[in-house]
């Protein structure tokens, strides 16, 4: 696999390769480059050169090469669909859905082509303006993590480069390759020379250096909260405006009055999506106490029926790495030493044959778990739930509440007026209300608190990647007076 810099596909200067690993079976199926601070000025200089060219060209020009991307990927579906299962481990539904929400992406953002506003107001009288341009950053730093590898990548390259910017793309490291399809897609499309820069390598080691680098104007970045306060810090030195999507702990809120079935589906969604490994996944299982004992055995009976394991035939896949699934081991073991009832699952599936190394854990469902535990207040980032039984809607706002996270969450309810209070009340970026996610490309995908700063989709999302710069003009032709100076002495001149 190779880096694309400067319109050329190339190894690291110095040789140096990273593996990449199958996550169903733990072999290795790639090496990728480990670019070098040399190959990050080199890209930063050609993205540099590009982006006058770029801008210059126009939003509706740029727009048909985002359209004819679009095109190709939709004519090579089944291959990035393939590459998903291969790298990630997505189950087959999973990773059809999830091309499905590329092309909507891009689609959207394309789509902007002609929509793009700034605004003319007046100044101290009539003839005087204040235009309020939107212009490119400059370079974008776009980082991205491995849960949506696919979804991810164009969820920052579509709007940072119909805008106008250039971009320097840092893929995860466990999902270089299909960053790199994605990549090849919008090259294809005809991105000129240097608009579009592709760098792998180990975030701890060049992620520092991109963000850090003073050419660059704007860094967008998901993944976890503890490296969102890393860059915030680096950024510090450059002062790049940040866009940052984070950790997520979504509480799952199912009243005494929920349609059971529809909420069911929506938690088997929202749970087991991707291994659970979704900053949307619902962590946090809170039940009317009223209805908890029947909610909870038809959950734990649809849970067992999962089947985990080959993610071409099976319900449930592989989590990413080996370093994932030892975390759900110890999350468990935590929880017994704790004195949690495990309801279900609770271990590494034993499977057969190939898939015996691959990073498998069991759908687990852990019972009364108290709200100040590492299991309600930390990221699990796997197939693990833990429930908690409440008895009133002033319990149940407090709990949800108390996160230091606040992407998404879920309530199911009848009850209209709940459903508005619960809109004002409970301080997340996202409210389902009876229905699964995921966020739409018109929706803005947004959190409080450590889920970090800025959001994407949406008008507001696009915007994000549009630096407002205002330009004054006088063309009065009258005479100037200003009232703080000595006019007097410009009298005979
Ligand atoms: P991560 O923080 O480990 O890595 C994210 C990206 O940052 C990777 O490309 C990584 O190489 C890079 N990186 C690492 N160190 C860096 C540094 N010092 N400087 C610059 N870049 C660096 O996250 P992950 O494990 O890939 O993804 C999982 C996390 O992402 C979870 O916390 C999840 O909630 C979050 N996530 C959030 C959203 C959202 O929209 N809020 C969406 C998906 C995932």
């Amino acid at each position: 696999m190779k880096m694309y810099i400067n319109g050329v596909w190339k190894d690291s200067s110095n040789k140096d390769t990273l593996n990449k690993y199958n996550p169903s079976t733990g072999e290795i199926i790639d090496t990728f480059p480990a670019a070098t601070k040399g190959d990050v000025d080199e890209a930063m200089d050609a993205a540099e050169l590009a982006f006058q060219p770029w801008s210059d060209l126009g939003t509706a020009e740029r727009a048909k090469i985002l359209f004819k991307a679009n095109e190709l990927i939709m004519q090579n579906r089944k291959e990035l669909e393939a590459l998903l299962t291969l790298e990630v481990g997505k189950i087959s539904r999973e990773a059809s859905d999830e091309v499905d929400g590329v092309i909507d992406q891009i689609q959207y953002y394309a789509e902007f082509e002609r929509k793009l506003t700034g605004d003319i107001v007046e100044g101290s009288n009539s003839k005087r303006k204040i235009f309020q341009y939107k212009v490119p950053y400059g370079i974008v730093v776009a980082i991205t993590p491995w849960n949506f590898p696919a979804a991810m990548v164009v969820r920052k390259l579509a709007p940072a480069l119909l805008t106008g910017n250039t971009v320097i793309m840092k893929p995860s490291s466990d999902t270089p390759l299909t960053a790199q399809w994605i990549v090849n897609k919008f090259i294809e499309a005809g991105m000129p020379k240097g608009v579009l820069n592709f760098v792998t390598g180990r975030g701890s080691e060049i992620g520092d250096y991109i963000v850090n680098h003073k050419k660059v104007g704007l860094v967008t970045m998901t993944g976890s909260t503890s490296t969102g306060q890393r860059i915030m810090q680096n950024a510090s030195s450059n002062m790049a405006k940040l866009i940052l999507e984070l950790g997520g702990k979504a509480p799952f809120m199912v009243w005494k009055d929920a349609d059971i079935i529809r909420t069911l589906k929506s938690l088997v969604w929202a749970k087991y999506l991707n291994v659970g490994q979704s900053c949307i996944a619902a962590e946090r299982l809170y039940i009317h106490e009223d209805i908890y004992d029947k909610f909870i055995s038809k959950f734990v009976a649809v849970t067992k029926k999962l089947t985990v394991g080959n993610p071409e035939n099976s319900d449930v896949g592989p989590l990413i790495n080996k370093g994932a699934q030892a975390s759900m081991v110890k999350t468990v073991e935590n929880a017994r030493d704790s004195g949690y009832k495990i309801l279900t699952g609770g271990n590494k599936p034993d499977l057969k044959g190939k898939y015996g190394n691959g990073y498998f854990f069991e759908p687990t469902i852990i019972e009364d778990v108290k709200q100040d535990s590492t299991l309600f207040q930390d990221e699990i980032f796997g197939p693990i739930i833990g429930t908690e039984k409440v008895s009133d809607i002033e319990e149940l706002y407090k709990k949800a509440n108390d996160s230091k996270y606040g992407l998404a969450s879920y309530l199911f309810t009848e009850d209209p007026e709940l459903m508005l209070d619960a809109s004002e009340r409970i301080r997340f970026g996202e409210l389902y209300i009876n229905m699964p996610g995921p966020e739409a490309s018109q929706g803005y995908h947004t959190g409080f608190r450590m889920t970090g700063q800025g959001g994407e989709g949406s008008k507001y999302g696009i915007n994000e990647y549009l630096k407002l710069k205002n330009v004054y003009v006088d063309y009065s032709k009258k005479p100037l007076y200003i009232n703080t100076i000595n006019n007097n002495i410009f009298d005979n001149l």
